[in-house]
């Protein structure tokens, strides 16, 4: 969920927009929460427990029509032939998975 989902799910008007973002900028930072930009530059919030952890750090797919967001399994990134460029043996890389989902495409 972004900020704008989180705040439309409270009643109106009783949280501060400002205390919230806060909220969720400290449920993040100590690991509660996965803040992630999937590439439309909007922040979105995935809460980590038994299931999904901080080391659990799986591919997300945006759609790009409706903006929803589907958990994908964890992936691995190989070349074909199966070798591995040295530079990227620690390299932190993410993969940006975007289309349009299955009920947009279905329309
Ligand atoms: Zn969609
Ligand atoms: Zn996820």
């Amino acid at each position: 969920m972004n900020h704008e989902q989180i705040m439309a799910a409270l009643p109106a008007g009783s949280f501060d927009k400002a205390s919230i973002w806060r909220i969720l900028s400290n449920l993040a930072d100590r690991g509660l929460l996965r803040r992630m930009d999937l590439g439309d530059r909007i922040w979105r919030y995935e809460l980590l427990d038994a299931c999904r952890t901080v080391e659990d750090d799986h591919t997300h797919f945006l759609c790009e029509s409706c903006g929803d967001v589907l958990c994908l399994p964890p992936l691995e990134v190989r070349a074909r032939d199966g070798a591995m460029p040295a530079a990227l043996m620690n390299a932190d890389f993410q993969v940006r998975v975007m289309g349009r989902c299955a009920s947009c495409t279905s329309g």
